[in-house]
């Protein structure tokens, strides 16, 4: 089992299996971002490998991240494969959406379990506007083919940004009582060189949760699969509405997982720039024993807490890079 020193269990890892992303969402990246070389970036044989080696250590659950992972070709066959792993019962991905209506069978059949869709806005406009990308369309017809193809359940990540779409709280609300699936409100983070990133733009989950209680019912119910979201059923129905308060909580001593970015570094905490070397020992053909050794060794280096000076300090890399 990998246990940290705060004797947090460590059994989940989300993926950036690319730092490639068909959208340039201004709250993710600017004009500016470089893309890694390929061969900087960790081949699927050797994600396969610290997938197996990381299960032998207790690890049960795995999210594709990125990027954009569904740009990432044969992403079926990743999926596959890691679903095929002894003690892996539990893969999911996070997805723009823009490919899903096209690929959701092929991902389904290969070993998809459930998926999360970012959406910021239900506005055309507002959309393209935060993505600079014309695909509002697709992602509609991504959600619903998802949740037609029975992922369960099918989720819905909302950043919300003051100024931006915080006026679009109830509407974002109805989508979960109409469709019954989960939205879940994500506070915005400091990350990368977003020139979007203001703190004065930071919405509150409490703020939201307040907001959303003089129109609706929520109540409280169980986050089984949603980690530190803080989850409510909205008017009794089968939809759900969860808060991720990265920035107004101290959900730290939930954490079960860490993260293993594009460029093949353990990051053990999402808040902190310390990063571990994996890819030059998967490259250098080290034992399992060894490499074992090493992500006990990073499991031990968690921070206990997110580092913080005023609200947070900003992280110098992407979300795309670190896997949001
Ligand atoms: N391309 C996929 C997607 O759009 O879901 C996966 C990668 S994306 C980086 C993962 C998640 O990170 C998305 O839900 C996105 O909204 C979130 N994210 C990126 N930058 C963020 C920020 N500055 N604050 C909060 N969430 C952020």
């Amino acid at each position: 089992m990998l246990t940290d020193k705060f004797n947090r269990i460590i059994d989940y890892v989300r993926i950036s299996i690319t730092d490639r992303c068909n959208l340039r969402c201004r709250y993710c990246v600017n004009e500016a971002f470089q893309y890694l070389a390929h061969d900087e970036i960790l081949r699927y044989e050797e994600i396969i490998r610290f997938v197996r080696i990381v299960a032998q250590l207790g690890v049960k659950k795995v999210r594709l991240t990125g990027g954009e992972p569904l740009v990432r070709k044969g992403i079926s066959y990743l999926l596959k494969t890691l679903s095929a792993i002894h003690g892996i019962n539990d893969i999911s991905l996070t997805t723009n959406g823009v490919f899903l209506a096209e690929k959701i069978e092929e991902l389904k059949d290969a070993g998809l379990h459930r998926i999360n869709i970012s959406l910021d806005s239900l506005k055309r406009e507002r959309f393209h506007y935060i993505t600079q990308s014309n695909t509002f369309d697709l992602v509609l017809k991504g959600i619903d083919e998802a949740i037609r193809a029975g992922l369960n359940p099918v989720k819905i990540n909302t950043v919300i940004i003051k100024g931006f779409n915080d006026d679009e709280i109830f509407d974002f609300a109805k989508l979960a009582l109409d469709k019954g699936i989960h939205i879940r409100f994500i506070e915005f983070m400091p990350f990368g060189d977003s020139t979007l990133w203001d703190g004065s733009r930071i919405v509150p989950s409490d703020f939201i949760e307040s907001l959303l209680k003089t129109k609706y019912t929520l109540e409280p119910t169980s986050n089984m699969h949603n980690g530190p979201a803080k989850m409510f059923t909205i008017e009794k129905g089968t939809g759900k509405i969860g808060f991720i308060s990265p920035l107004s909580s101290h959900i730290c001593s939930e954490c079960n997982r860490i993260r293993l970015t594009s460029r093949g570094m353990i990051r053990p905490c999402l808040f902190s720039e310390d990063e571990y070397d994996v890819k030059s020992l998967l490259r250098n053909n080290r034992s399992d024993e060894e490499i074992k050794a090493f992500i006990k060794n990073t499991v031990k280096a968690k921070p206990e807490k997110k580092v913080e000076t005023g609200f947070i300090r900003k992280c110098q890399q992407s979300m795309r890079h670190i896997g949001g």
